[in-house]
């Protein structure tokens, strides 16, 4: 699958809003429709960076499709590793689950 854009909550540089490059390293499905994503940034100066408090999401942005607003699953105790839990409803989501 093409990498992901994701404009994190706190990122490296000043500007939160500047998406950073990940890529989709693996899959689970916890219900048919709603399944486990999880990325890791490809520059490890993002993965040094990336931080985030529980009630926070990230814009998820795939390149050619659009973006969507996701709430991040993974423990702020776990850096290096980010983990979306997607529901399957439209256009993003649609392209998240073909990949
Ligand atoms: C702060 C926040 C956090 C979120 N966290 C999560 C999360 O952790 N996990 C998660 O799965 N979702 C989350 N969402 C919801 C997610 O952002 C939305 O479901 C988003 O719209 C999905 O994008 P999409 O392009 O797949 O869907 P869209 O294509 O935007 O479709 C959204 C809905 O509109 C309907 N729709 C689309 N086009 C049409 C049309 N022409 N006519 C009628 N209906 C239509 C679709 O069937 C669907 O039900 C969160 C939303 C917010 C605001």
């Amino acid at each position: 699958m093409p990498d992901t854009l994701m404009a994190p909550p706190e990122a490296a540089s000043a500007n939160p809003y500047l998406p950073r490059p990940a890529r989709l390293v693996s899959v689970r499905q916890m219900v048919p429709d709603n399944h486990l994503f999880t990325f890791r940034f490809l520059d490890s100066r993002d993965t040094e960076a990336f931080r985030h408090r529980p009630g926070q999401f990230v814009m998820l942005s795939l390149a050619g499709v659009g973006e969507a607003p996701i709430s991040i699953s993974s423990s702020p105790s776990r850096p290096g590793v980010l983990e979306l839990c997607v529901r399957r409803v439209g256009r993003l989501t649609g392209a998240l689950y073909r990949n």
